[in-house]
């Protein structure tokens, strides 16, 4: 780097992406401030950093300005979800004299209104999709009635007739008003059978932007990715290009600084249209780190201290095949409820082309309080079947006992001939419900914890001749695991 004004980071966050940015901060030389709430004391985030600091919420911007004061923290890192895409905490920052590892507050501002954001992009001469205030022709149906101020899949209904609009825009308008403080609503054409397909960029304060290629994200549940991969089956050369001039055209549009997603829509005849922008590092940024040989938060620090991007888009290649899966505390047997508990034990997997992005450790307690995502799986092998194989592999080694999780789920979905085909569109979870029907022959989670802790049997097979020992929970892999 430069001039090194950056010597001391705060990350406002938690969990395994706080996790994340200590790594990279601590091999940068850089000194680690972690915040944390009360339910959080003795979180793995908390004890993963040069020092912690208690804080009310992670929302509460003024006392997450207040702890980078305190520590003599240069910059903040807001990591994603929470802060991320707040102006008024992009803008507290700057106001305290810090600055703040993300986007200026106006790119913040104007992306995070949908409907702003694609009218800078149709001036910029990105593809959008057709879009209305009002109700549109009745040839235009089914139609999806989105959030202005719209996040995480909330406040979107798809609407199959007109005489249903009505209904679905006041409902529409009441969740999303409910979930971001604002009730406007707008139309989008609904795309049927489509993919998420999304593009990495990064743009430096010399003027300079690149894109880092494509995400495939379409397998999703309720408008939300659970397994994203690079490059996307669904690409070829050409669209790969076309698709990155385009998010860089985007990027330039608003004078992005830092790293950021344009986020499209692919239809069935393959043509693509600009959904979103995130400004902010996205969950699933491995897969393009693992396949372009780049660390994502070294260039948003780089960035933020006034560096060039450190390298330029003719050096950029995509090597192999990455896969990422999303491991959350939840039951898929049960509409994926979030489950709560205790990680009692955990051994996950490891070997060639496996990188685990987590934020428990055995010992640590889940509740509800949070996002429930425990950890990020992330395979890269020379092509994609070689990546696939690796994660069913890893998948099938990752024992997490304690907490009602979704990995059986993933491994079923990603041994299945349908995505191992490329097969996949955003309904494709919504076709397969038989990934989360109820394994026939389980055994209890109190059995399995025990016998893997070395005690004789817990709760429901407390004194039974029968309770499992950990080799037979070792044997039987396809049904030990707590889901
Ligand atoms: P959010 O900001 O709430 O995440 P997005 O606009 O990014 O909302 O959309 C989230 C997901 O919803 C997309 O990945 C896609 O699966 C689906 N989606 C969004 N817009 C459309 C559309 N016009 N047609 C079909 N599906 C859509």
């Amino acid at each position: 780097m430069g001039a090194k004004m950056i010597q001391r980071v705060l990350v406002a966050n938690r969990g395994e992406i706080a996790i994340r940015i200590f790594h990279t901060l601590r091999e940068m030389g850089i000194a680690t401030v972690a915040v944390f709430t009360d339910e959080d004391e003795a979180a793995f985030h908390a004890r993963s950093a040069d020092q912690a600091y208690h804080v009310g919420n992670y929302l509460d911007i003024e006392s997450l300005v207040d702890a980078a004061r305190m520590t003599h923290a240069d910059a903040v890192h807001p990591g994603y979800g929470f802060l991320a895409e707040n102006a008024e905490f992009a803008k507290a920052v700057a106001e305290a004299g810090l600055i703040l590892i993300g986007p200026r507050e106006g790119t913040i501002r104007s992306m995070g209104d949908k409907l702003e954001a694609k009218q800078i992009m149709k001036n910029a001469g990105v593809p959008t999709l057709p879009t209305w205030e009002r109700a549109p022709p009745a040839d235009q149906f089914p139609i999806l009635v989105k959030a202005v101020g719209g996040g995480g899949g909330k406040g979107m209904r798809r609407v199959e007739t007109p005489d249903e609009l009505d209904h679905a825009l006041k409902a529409a308008a009441r969740e999303s008003g409910k979930a971001f403080g604002d009730d406007r609503v707008f139309i989008e054409k609904y795309i049927e059978k489509p993919r998420h397909v999304e593009i990495q960029i990064l743009g430096d304060s010399h003027g300079s932007y690149v894109h880092l290629f494509e995400r495939e994200c379409s397998i999703q549940r309720r408008h939300q990715k659970i397994i994203e991969e690079t490059p996307s089956p669904a690409i070829d050369p050409e669209k790969r290009e076309a698709m990155g001039a385009a998010a860089v055209a985007a990027a330039r549009a608003v004078g992005y600084l830092g790293a950021g997603t344009v986020e499209f829509i692919l239809d069935r005849a393959g043509d693509f249209c600009f959904l979103e922008m995130n400004t902010r590092l996205q969950v699933e940024h491995p897969v393009t780190e693992w396949t372009t040989g780049t660390d994502l938060v070294r260039e948003q620090i780089r960035i933020a201290n006034g560096d060039r991007i450190s390298f330029t888009q003719e050096d950029l290649r995509q090597t192999g095949h990455s896969i990422e899966c999303r491991i959350y505390a939840e039951d898929p047997e049960n509409e994926f409820r979030p489950a709560t508990g205790s990680v009692e034990v955990y051994r996950p997997p490891d070997g060639p082309g496996i990188r685990l992005d987590s934020g428990i450790e055995e010992g640590s307690v889940i509740g509800f309080q949070y996002d429930p995502l425990l950890a990020k799986l992330i395979t890269w092998g020379p092509d994609r079947d070689a990546s696939i194989a690796r994660m069913v592999r890893a998948l099938h080694d990752f024992v997490l006992l304690g907490v009602r999780n979704n990995i059986d789920f993933l491994c079923r979905v990603v041994s299945s001939p349908a995505f191992r085909a490329g097969d996949i569109d955003t309904q494709f979870l919504e076709r397969h419900s038989e990934f989360s029907e109820p394994e026939p022959e389980r055994i209890p989670v109190e059995a399995l914890v025990a016998a893997s802790v070395g005690t004789s049997g817990g709760r429901s097979s407390a004194g039974t001749p029968t309770s499992p020992t950990f080799a037979d929970v070792w044997q039987t892999r396809e049904s030990w695991r707590n889901t």
